[in-house]
């Protein structure tokens, strides 16, 4: 009989697992980002990233769809330290947001990172970030700092798995070891030389697990560690330009808004997942709504990012597929 693989729920710790979110030895600063809410800190030297070759591979492949700007700027993620005159440290963050996935009244849903009931994440830890900076300008006065959340072209998660903050797992995410994946991530770039702690890359976790390649419904998961961004709903719901067919429609289940199955069925986010009570109104009534509706609503919100045009024609794909 065939044994079957490993549960990773019972994996038995291994010497070479990564120190707790926030370890023993905490320093003023590691305090301070604990105390600002963030689940997870890392530091490391502004070098070529871990992953770039592969970066550069997936490129080359043309898996990012129609967002060209991935391709840009390059030479810029090779070399994060060109970012800002004299860096020695890249700070890598991650903070986090609500496991719970936002409804519409009737029945629908969003991706949770949309928060549709907060202002946009971007100046949330962009202010965040600053105050955490200020904890490293008191320890290291006169040197240069730039917050960057979205701002700069880094390769994050690749920077974030090699300064200790998490591992990226077969679904191309960044899992926080004890807290999951579910987490915006963010950087501080600084002259000042701060220490790495002996942070080493995170090896991925995942042992066996094919959970999200099973789950992905459009097979954008191609093979682990490597996402077709065209064939993914994430994309195609929020960046892509064109609205979405009766096909995409149908495996888009009830969330018109991103898509977090791959991150659902992850036993590392198992804690979370418990559904909130309505947080948007019915789907109906999106429809309906006129932009300054929408803006006094959402116009705060990363809800509100990919367009109410574009929400509308998502919501319009549901009921073309029958379902809305
Ligand atoms: S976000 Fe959805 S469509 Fe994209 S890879 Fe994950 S499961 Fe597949
Ligand atoms: S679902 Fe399984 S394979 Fe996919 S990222 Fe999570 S642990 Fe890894």
């Amino acid at each position: 009989m065939k044994a079957s693989p490993p549960s990773i729920y019972n994996r038995k710790p291994h010497p070479s697992d990564p120190e707790p979110v926030f370890d023993k030895s905490i320093s003023p600063l590691k305090e301070k980002a604990k105390a600002l809410g963030f689940a997870a800190i890392g530091f490391s030297r502004p070098e070529r990233p871990l992953f770039f070759d592969q970066f550069c591979t997936w490129l080359s492949q043309k898996k990012y769809g129609d967002m060209g700007w991935l391709a840009k700027n390059v030479r810029l993620r090779e070399d994060s330290g060109s970012l800002l005159d004299g860096c020695q440290t890249v700070v890598s963050l991650a903070y986090p947001y609500a496991p719970e996935k936002p409804l519409t009244k009737d029945g629908f849903s969003v991706a949770r990172y949309t928060e549709p009931k907060k202002k946009d994440y971007h100046g949330r830890l962009r202010k965040l970030g600053r105050l955490l900076a200020k904890e490293i300008t008191r320890e290291h006065p006169g040197c240069k700092i730039r917050v960057c959340v979205d701002s700069a072209p880094i390769l994050e998660r690749s920077v974030a798995c090699s300064s200790g903050v998490g591992f990226i797992g077969k679904n191309n995410m960044l899992i926080v070891p004890g807290h999951g994946s579910y987490v915006f991530l963010a950087e501080i770039l600084t002259s000042a030389l701060l220490p790495e702690n002996n942070a080493k890359p995170m090896a991925d976790q995942c042992g066996f697990c094919t959970r999200c390649l099973d789950a992905c419904p459009t097979g954008a998961l191609e093979k682990p560690f490597l996402v077709d961004a065209s064939q993914c709903l994430s994309y195609l719901t929020i960046e892509h330009p064109l609205g979405v067919g009766k096909e995409t429609g149908r495996k888009m289940g009830e969330c018109f808004l991103g898509c977090d199955i791959c991150q659902e069925v992850c036993p590392f986010n198992q804690t979370a997942g418990v559904l909130t009570g309505p947080e948007l109104p019915p789907t109906g009534e999106i429809l309906r709504m006129g932009d300054a509706d929408f803006s006094e609503q959402f116009g705060k919100t990363s809800f509100a990012r990919a367009g109410l045009e574009k929400i509308k024609s998502n919501i319009r794909a549901l009921g073309s597929a029958g379902r809305s």
